[in-house]
């Protein structure tokens, strides 16, 4: 017994515990093994080495040696999921395999791709090779002179992987091991933001520096990243870019490419094979990627030698997971920038509100980009159609339809934007504009259908609605933000002969979707398109003429305090779709109340006036980013059942100054799946005391679970959406 070893092993269970085990030499941390559990065989991860005295040695399990030939996972991977799991308050075992690719879940041994280039063989050239009129053959043929690698390859034809082990069984080519060369393609000669941008933040290279990018839509901050992607690469480190959706990537990532034709790149996301998106993670991790590229999970891909990291959409809502381990991928970035000790790049048109705090607060430096960086390219002229006093045909208004008729004439592309994200329903007067509001706190009343009640989601409390305004004794009170249906066939019967094409989440789930509408748009194929927020993220479509929002209201006055940023955030990006090239562009804006500060700022371009003015009341209400925020998440089949665990949740608390508890209060979007969803919030203005709090207060809420059976409940920290 006495040349044993145990060492502790991380498993993906749902404990906030490592299990100890026996091995009969150390086992370095961080390397995979197999090991018994409960009856079965699970895939663990050593995370220390330390005996743990509360478990006698002869009641514990043996663990093999170490599963793969590949070294064990890097020390400030493990620290970073240490933190993670901590911060968010998950399971040890589960944040690190819900970071790991696939494969590496699996107890299977791992190998290092192989990375080596292709090249002909002296045999090959004795050989003619393939005749000129066989084009793509011929032109790899003759590619294939130099070393390529495989990405290389694959650029020059599709049907490079079939010729490569073609020619390779045949002894025309080999393998060989090249170091990839730094080329770089030429780019614009940037103008004087841009090139101040650039030597800011390469001035800061190799210390830990957040830079927030404000650049306007359009102002060449993808041009920025690449000049600073130059110097990381040409001083021989790796960089690393998070972007929002995982649309955008293959355009950024072609765009690299373009720029970096000889960089391996690897592009991680949630929509590769298994196999692809682990070659890519050890490609990073071993540092032959160059350039590493991916949506929020990539936040976690370990870095060989990393110099810089780049959040590109920094405001964007998709960087917070949404279930189980609830990270915020941005905000891990500034972490990992942090641990590394080198600069991180967040960049935006409209930057949250966050980030722009801390900018105020000195924590990070901001860069602005105030123009277009396209020479002609002026911003939009952004107007406001007043409904209030017009008839709607379908839902829209006459100047709207003739704006949209004379484009078609012109054969210009337009956008239809319907604002359709799910704002629950404050109640309004169409007369003098009084909103319901909760007298409690400063969150607004929701108009719920199943009790017929209107309900704060803030700190829980309800009442009847009124039946006439309570300011003006009007009694058309009406839910605001409802949904448009049916604009396609209406704007089909308005605009005969025009191609209309419809853009959301059934047209394109389809794989390969987006590349036919790309392609169709871009052919000029199409007159109008009809879209919802996921048209409103960086797609370049050029010679859009005319953007007509609709349905924006509804994100004016929502019971969620981040709808307006986001509703501001999502108009100035469709916005930024119109006239990017050289047509100049017009934004109208459908809207009962034009008189709105939000409205007002997107027709002036004022990011930071509407930025101030948000943050002052979200300061006013005690809302983030001035405070911060823990939800309790419960649901159960009936809101009841949710509440009265939240509410035994409270009982234990005993918050301490400067800790305060809310609710509990139905979610928003209070019916999902046949559950009943509540939450209970935690807040305070200083994260460390909200933090010391949890600590004491989350492990006594295990003790609940058996007396509230049906319940599921989880912790969000620092939630996004409620
Ligand atoms: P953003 O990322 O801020 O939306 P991009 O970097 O995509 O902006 O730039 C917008 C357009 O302007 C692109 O077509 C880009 O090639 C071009 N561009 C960027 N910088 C310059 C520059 N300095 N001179 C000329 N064109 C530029
Ligand atoms: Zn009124
Ligand atoms: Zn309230």
């Amino acid at each position: 017994m006495s040349n044993k070893v145990s060492v502790q092993v991380a498993v993906n269970v749902p404990l906030s515990m490592t299990f100890t085990y026996l091995a009969d030499k150390p086992l370095p941390i961080g390397c995979r093994v197999r090991v018994p559990f409960r009856g079965g065989e699970q895939t663990g991860v050593v995370v220390d080495d330390q005996q743990s005295a509360d478990v006698p040695a002869h009641k514990l399990k043996h663990v093999e040696s170490c599963l793969d030939e590949i070294p064990p996972l890097p020390a400030d991977f493990l620290e970073l999921i240490r933190f993670t799991a901590q911060y968010y308050r998950h399971p040890i075992g589960q944040a690190l395999f819900a970071a790991l690719p696939g494969p590496l879940r699996r107890p299977q041994p791992a190998r290092w791709p192989d990375e080596r280039g292709w090249q002909l063989t002296l045999a090959a050239h004795d050989t003619e090779g393939p005749p000129p009129r066989q084009k793509a053959r011929h032109a790899l043929w003759h590619a294939l002179a130099e070393p390529l690698s495989y990405q290389q390859a694959k650029v020059i034809t599709p049907q490079a992987p079939a010729l490569l082990k073609q020619w390779l069984a045949e002894g025309l080519v080999e393998r060989v091991d090249a170091e990839p060369p730094l080329e770089i393609a030429d780019g614009p000669v940037l103008n004087d933001e841009q090139a101040a941008a650039v030597e800011a933040v390469a001035g800061s290279f190799g210390q830990f520096t957040p830079w927030l990018l404000n650049g306007i839509t359009g102002s060449g901050k993808t041009e920025v990243y690449l000049r600073l992607i130059e110097r990381v690469l040409a001083a021989g480190q790796q960089v690393l870019v998070l972007v929002p959706e995982i649309n955008l990537t293959p355009q950024l990532v072609e765009r690299f490419a373009r720029r970096f034709p000889a960089t391996p790149l690897a592009a991680l996301h949630s929509g590769l094979a298994d196999g692809e998106r682990l070659a890519g993670w050890l490609a990073a991790w071993r540092g032959s990627a160059g350039i590493v590229i991916g949506t929020r999970l990539a936040a976690f891909t370990p870095l060989a030698r990393g110099g810089l990291i780049i959040v590109d959409e920094e405001h964007d809502g998709s960087f917070k997971q949404q279930d189980e381990l609830r990270y915020h991928a941005r905000d891990l970035a500034v972490w990992r920038a942090r641990q590394a000790g080198v600069p991180i790049v967040l960049g935006s048109a409209t930057p949250s509100l966050e980030s722009v705090a801390n900018v105020e607060a000195g924590r990070y430096r901001e860069l602005s980009l105030t123009r277009r960086a396209h020479g002609a390219a002026a911003l939009p002229t952004v107007r406001l159609i007043d409904i209030r006093r017009q008839k709607l045909l379908d839902g829209l208004a006459e100047p709207a339809i003739a704006a949209l008729r004379k484009r078609v004439e012109r054969k210009e592309l337009s956008l239809v934007y319907v604002n359709r994200r799910g704002y629950a329903p404050v109640i309004a007067c169409t007369e003098c504009g009084w909103l319901s509001g909760c007298p409690h706190c400063s969150a607004r009343l929701v108009w719920h259908v199943t009790d017929r009640r209107l309900h704060c989601h803030h700190c829980g409390y309800h009442e009847a609605p009124p039946r006439a305004c309570p300011d003006c004794g009007n009694s058309d009170l009406k839910p605001m933000g409802q949904g448009t249906q049916r604009i396609e066939e209406a704007l089909i019967a308005l605009l005969p002969g025009a191609r209309v094409l419809r853009i959301d989440r059934d047209t394109v789930g389809r794989k390969d979707a987006w590349e036919a509408i790309y392609r169709k748009v871009h052919g000029g194929e199409v007159d109008v398109l009809i879209g919802t927020q996921m048209l409103a993220k960086g797609h370049d479509f050029p010679a859009l003429s005319l953007v007509l929002v609709l349905n924006a209201d509804g994100g004016l006055y929502s019971a969620d305090f981040r709808a307006s940023e986001r509703l501001f955030a999502q108009l100035s990006q469709v916005a930024g779709r119109a006239g990017r090239a050289d047509t100049p562009g017009e934004v109208l804006v459908q809207t009962q109340w034009p008189e709105h500060p939000l409205y007002q700022a997107l027709v002036a371009h004022d990011v930071a006036g509407f930025a101030a003015q948000q943050l002052a009341e979200r300061r006013e209400a005690g809302f983030p980013p001035a405070a911060f925020q823990v939800a309790v998440r419960a649901d159960a089949r009936t809101l009841e059942e949710a509440s009265a665990f939240l509410d035994a949740a409270a009982a234990l608390a005993e918050p301490p100054e400067g800790v305060t508890l809310a609710g509990p209060a139905p979610a928003l979007m209070m019916r999902l799946a046949n559950r009943e969803r509540a939450h209970l919030l935690v807040e305070s203005p200083q994260r460390v005391r909200l933090h010391t709090f949890l600590d004491d207060w989350l492990p006594l809420l295990a003790g609940l679970q058996q007396a509230h059976r049906q319940v599921r409940w989880s912790i969000d920290v620092d939630p996004q959406d409620f």
